[in-house]
């Protein structure tokens, strides 16, 4: 079965934002809204000071807390692991923004949750997704986990052990970090990869 993950190389990421306009312009997010935030953490005392850039976005985790809390069914998982929104279907009340533990879903401007989507719009069709695509360094590879010729595989197993955001949420994030800083905030995963 097919198992989608993305990994960003926190080493090759340089803050540029490339990928939150790719990510904008692809999917049509409005001006003001973004499906992609960029972390900056800066470490060491003057004027040994060093700065790590890391971008987040919805983890599409293998145990999404926002799954089980949405009433009509607008927020469902692809065979293929792909947690997304059907618009026609979201109400609007906002319980998967709560249950969210990343804060990774916010309200669009007509009234349905938004979110990252893995961009299954063009990986149905066989393509990577935009931010995936645009990143000038590659830090970002996107793949089936359970291929071992994916891209994903291939950054995870010449990296070493990636890293999750939260791994105390249990959610069983399906974005990896790959390469960290000493002082990075993130933590390793429950399960190996
Ligand atoms: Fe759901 Fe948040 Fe996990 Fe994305 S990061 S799958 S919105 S719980
Ligand atoms: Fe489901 Fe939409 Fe409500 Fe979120 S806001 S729980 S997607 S109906
Ligand atoms: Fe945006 Fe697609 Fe990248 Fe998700 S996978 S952050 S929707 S460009």
């Amino acid at each position: 079965m097919t198992a989608y993950a993305m990994s960003i190389d926190v080493d090759r990421c340089l803050g540029c934002q490339a990928c939150i306009v790719a990510c904008a312009t692809e999917n049509e997010v409005a001006d003001d809204q973004y499906r992609l935030r960029l972390v900056t953490t800066v470490a060491g005392g003057f004027p040994d000071l060093s700065t790590e850039f890391r971008m987040e976005q919805c983890f599409h985790c293998a145990d999404a807390p926002c799954l089980d809390v949405c009433p009509t069914g607008a927020t469902y998982k692809t065979s293929d692991g792909i947690v997304t929104v059907d618009r026609a279907k979201c109400i609007g009340c906002k319980a998967c923004m709560a249950a969210c533990p990343y804060g990774m879903r916010f309200m669009s401007e007509d009234g349905w949750v938004d979110k990252c989507t893995f961009c299954e719009h063009r990986v149905s069709t066989g393509r990577v997704p935009a931010c995936v695509e645009t990143c000038p360094t590659s830090a970002r590879a996107f793949g089936d986990l359970d291929d071992p010729l994916s891209d994903v595989r291939l950054a995870l197993d010449a990296a070493g052990a990636p890293l999750v955001l939260n791994p105390s949420a249990r959610t069983r994030p399906r974005v990896l970090y790959l390469n960290t800083g000493p002082d990075t905030e993130l933590e390793p995963p429950e399960e190996a990869f």
